[in-house]
C-alpha cells in the first residue's frame, strides 16, 4: 500500500469535522481498529481546532492543508496553518498550558497520548506546522 491525499479547506468550525471524517476515511484503508480510528480523528480535530482558533485567531477566511500519506501499516498526517505561529513550542506541548485562560490546555497532550509520534514546528507569525503518525 502506498498512498498520499492532500486536502485544503476554510478555517471555519464547521470544517474541524469535515477534516476529522475525511483523514479518517483515509486512514481506514490501512489495517486498524475502530479505537485507531477514533484516536486518529481526536487528533486531527485538535490540530485542526488549533489551526483555527490559535493560529488564525477564528477568522474564517484563511486556508488549513493537511497531507496524509499510508504505508502498509501506518498513517503519516501533517496539518499545517499559515497563521499566528507559537512563541514558545516546549510551553506549548506542556499539559495544561493555554494562552487562553478559557481553555484546558490538553490538545497537544492528547495527540501525544493517541498517535506513535507527534511533533510541532512553527515560526512565529508565518505559521505552524503538526506531524504525528500512528
Ligand atoms: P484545548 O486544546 O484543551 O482546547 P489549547 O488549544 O490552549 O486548549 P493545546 O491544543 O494543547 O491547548 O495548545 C497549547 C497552546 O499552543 C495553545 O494555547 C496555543 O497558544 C498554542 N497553539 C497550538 N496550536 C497552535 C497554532 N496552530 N497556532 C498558534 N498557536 C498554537
Ligand atoms: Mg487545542
Amino acid at each position: 500500500l502506498n498512498n498520499q491525499m492532500k486536502l485544503e479547506f476554510l478555517s471555519i468550525p464547521a470544517n474541524v469535522a469535515f477534516a476529522r471524517v475525511t483523514v479518517a476515511a483515509f486512514a481506514s484503508q490501512i489495517e486498524c481498529t475502530l479505537s485507531d480510528l477514533e484516536e486518529i480523528k481526536v487528533a486531527v480535530s485538535e490540530a485542526v481546532e488549533n489551526s483555527i482558533i490559535h493560529g488564525y485567531e477564528n477568522a474564517a477566511d484563511r486556508f488549513i492543508r493537511i497531507y496524509a500519506a499510508l504505508t502498509e501499516d501506518t498513517i503519516e498526517i501533517r496539518i499545517e496553518d499559515d497563521g499566528r505561529g507559537i512563541e514558545d513550542i516546549g510551553d506549548a506541548l506542556q499539559p495544561a498550558f493555554s494562552t487562553d485562560s478559557e481553555r484546558l490546555g490538553l490538545g497537544f497532550t492528547f495527540i501525544n497520548s493517541f498517535m506513535d509520534s507527534f511533533k510541532v514546528d512553527s515560526t512565529p507569525g508565518h505559521g505552524t506546522v503538526v506531524t504525528m503518525s500512528k
